[in-house]
This record gives C-alpha cells, structure tokens and sequence, in this order.
C-alpha cells in the first residue's frame, strides 16, 4: 500500500462513531456477531456487538468458534452467512392481489420497506461476489428492481483480512485478501501491543464524507507498513489453492470424467454449497392465496441446482442424478459463468467446502481431474 492523501488512521476506541452516524444517517448497520456458535450477520448497534476476542477453525466439513489470544474486532474469516441474505433475501415477497367487490383482481407490487444497509466488516473475496451478483441482478436487459434499490443504497465497508482460514483460496482467485476498489470505506485492523487502531481508506464521496464525521488522523508510513503486513500475512496463510489457468477447457473438456462418480458416492445432495455460497442466485416463485381465495401472494426463494425439482421440465429432470447435479454446479461456478457473465462464478472464499456436511472440496476435486487428465497422458504417451 502506497501512503497517499487518502490514507487514514480510526482508533478503535472511536469506531463506536462510525456507527453512531450510519444510524444517525439513516443506514442499518449489518455485521459479524456471534450466534449459535458461529460468526453470522445481523443487524448491529455498536461496536460491542461486533465478535470482539474471536475467531474460529474452519476445514472442509468443520467449522469451530474459539476465542482468540486478543481482542481483535475482526479477528475471523467467512462464516455460515453472506451479503446476498441482504441483498437478495432467502425469501422475498414480489406481489399481492386482492379479490374486489366485482370480482376482478388488483395485483400491486411489494413494496421493499428495509432501510439502506451499511455493510460493516466485508471481505474482499466477498466484495467480488457482490460484484458477481450485480452482474446477475444488475443487467441492463432484465434488472432486478428490489436488489437494484438495495445494492444502489447500500454502503459498503470492507474490512482487508489479517488472516485466513485453512478453506481460504481468494488468492487463486484474484479476490484478496485486500479489496483494490468497489468499496466506500476500506479498513484494515492493527494490534501492535497496546496500540489497536484501523487503516481507513475511503473510496468513495460517501466514504469521505463518513470519515469527516469520525475521529481520524493521517496514517504515518509505519501505520501503512503494519496494513500491508497484515493482509501479506493472510496471504501467507492461504489454506488451499485452485489451478485456473486453463479451467474452461479443462471442464469442458472432462463431463466423462470418473470423478464424477466418486463424487456421487459422497454428495447427499443436500444444497448446503448453493446456500452457504456468496453468488449463488437461484431461485423459484411460489403463489399463495388464503382460504377464502380473495388474497394471493407471489414469493421468491432461494433454490438450489442439487435438487430434483430445480431441473424438470416437461417429463422429467434433466439432471436425474446427483453426479450430473454436482458437475453442473461445478462446471458453471469455474467455465461457463465466465461464457455467461464474463468473470468467474466461484471468489475463493471457501464456504462450500467448510459447510459441506460430507467435507467436499472443489480445489480438490479440480485437481483430482486434472491429475487424472495428466496420467491418461502419460500413459498414452
Ligand atoms: S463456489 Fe465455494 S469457494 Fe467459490 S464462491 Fe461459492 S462458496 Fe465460495
Ligand atoms: S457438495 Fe456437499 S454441500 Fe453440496 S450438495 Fe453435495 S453434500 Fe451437500
């Protein structure tokens, strides 16, 4: 990090302003606290909900809360929540309609009551599956009227990671573990002894304006040296790695594979990978009406590629099996959302893998097919 004139230094013992304006200007502050043994999101009121003193051990299958040897606010890596909860909530309502007196039927849309969120405590891999949704929900041909209010009203803080879990794979992905641009306000935590203090890079008018509002000072040349080493230390940490650089072909290239069916002898097919997972967007609509059948609603819920339904079409499912349900998640979060949208489906944040009841591990899997490409190789050589 090069120090320029907008580099900035907040004391921890003046974050509590940084809430105290978001409420002040009308924003609801959603970040990391602890819950039912895990680092979620949820609305905050101050610093004190922040998971103050904890962190966690994460591997494929294995998620453990622990406290950690300091009292770092953001001393953890991803848990079981991401942003689209927010942006685009698990279950939605998109219209009503009432039966009048003549008989006919008025439809009125629903109308999104939450305030704006101030996002506090984004990741950079995270920051990127934003990005990735906003492709998705943002498009000029079919956008999304409720995430397009949302996203365009929401603040968005990054806080850069000083470490990263043993699922971690944002480097491979170009996502991290430092946010480059895309954020209103960046911070990167610093504990040097009894010095804890955060370096605050605004990124936006927005994100000037708030730190005019909050105590701060200019970061000194060693306040900058200490941010650049924290995320080099994430960095250093990074607990897998994925080899993409012929990814397409490579998938395209193997829908045969046998993987896929050692895969299938392990999947339960349960979705937790499409939920967990920061860019998944599937969803389906369902119609409600009451007893009497003069009200009715449509709503929208998450929905996931691992089940039967999501597939059927007339007749049947196209993916009747679970090995053809995985290699199709699979295949389109690494080549083709990249024919779709452009850039990948897949930001390395790991959550797939730490919340896969059986410990399923995309890097590996990819590197299983790789290898065995590499050996039909050799042995046809
Ligand atoms: S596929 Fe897995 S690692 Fe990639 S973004 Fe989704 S949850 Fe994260
Ligand atoms: S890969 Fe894991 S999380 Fe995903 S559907 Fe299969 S068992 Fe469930």
């Amino acid at each position: 990090m090069a120090k320029t004139d907008k580099t900035f230094v907040i004391k921890r013992n003046d974050l509590q302003s940084l809430f105290d304006v978001l409420i002040e200007r009308g924003y609801a502050p959603v970040g990391p606290t602890v819950r039912d043994g895990a680092i979620v999101y949820d609305e905050l009121r101050s610093v004190q909900d922040l998971p103050e003193g904890w962190t966690e051990d994460q591997d494929a299958g294995t998620y453990r809360l622990k406290q950690h040897d300091d009292t770092a606010l953001f001393g953890f890596n991803n848990g079981p929540h991401s942003w689209k909860k927010y942006l685009f909530p698990p279950r939605s309502k998109l219209w009503e309609g009432e039966k009048t007196e003549n008989g006919s039927f008025t439809v009125k849309d629903a109308e999104d009551t939450a305030k704006p969120f101030a996002f506090i405590g984004v990741r950079a891999c995270d920051l990127h599956a934003i990005q990735v949704q906003d492709k998705v929900f943002m498009n000029e041909k079919h956008p999304d009227p409720a995430y397009v209010g949302r996203r365009n009203a929401a603040l968005v803080i990054v806080v850069n990671c000083g470490q990263a879990a043993k699922t971690c794979f944002c480097t491979s992905m170009n996502t991290g573990p430092r946010a480059e641009s895309g954020y209103d306000l960046a911070l990167t935590e610093i504990l040097d002894g009894d010095d804890h203090y955060f370096v605050a890079e605004p990124g936006s008018k927005d994100g000037f304006s708030l730190l005019a509002e909050i105590p701060h000072m200019e970061a000194g040349n060693n306040n900058i040296a200490a941010a650049d080493s924290c995320t080099k230390r994430a960095e250093e940490q990074m607990g897998r790695n994925i080899d993409i650089s012929d990814i397409k072909d490579l998938l395209y290239g193997n829908y045969d594979n046998e993987r896929w069916q050692e895969l299938e002898k392990r999947c339960l097919a349960c979705g937790n990978c499409t939920m967990a997972c920061p860019t998944c967007f599937c969803s389906k609509v369902e119609d409600v009406t009451d007893l009497t059948g003069d009200h009715a609603e449509r709503w929208r819920e998450w929905d996931s590629c691992f089940t039967m339904d999501f597939s059927y079409i007339h007749g049947g499912s196209v993916r009747p099996t679970t090995r053809s349900r995985y290699r199709q998640w699979l295949v389109h979060k690494l080549a083709t959302w990249h024919d779709q949208f452009g850039m990948s489906g897949c930001v390395g944040c790991g959550r797939c893998i730490t919340w896969c009841p059986v410990g399923i591990d995309l890097t590996e899997e990819v590197r299983l097919i790789r290898n065995s490409v590499k050996n039909k190789e050799v042995a046809n050589a």
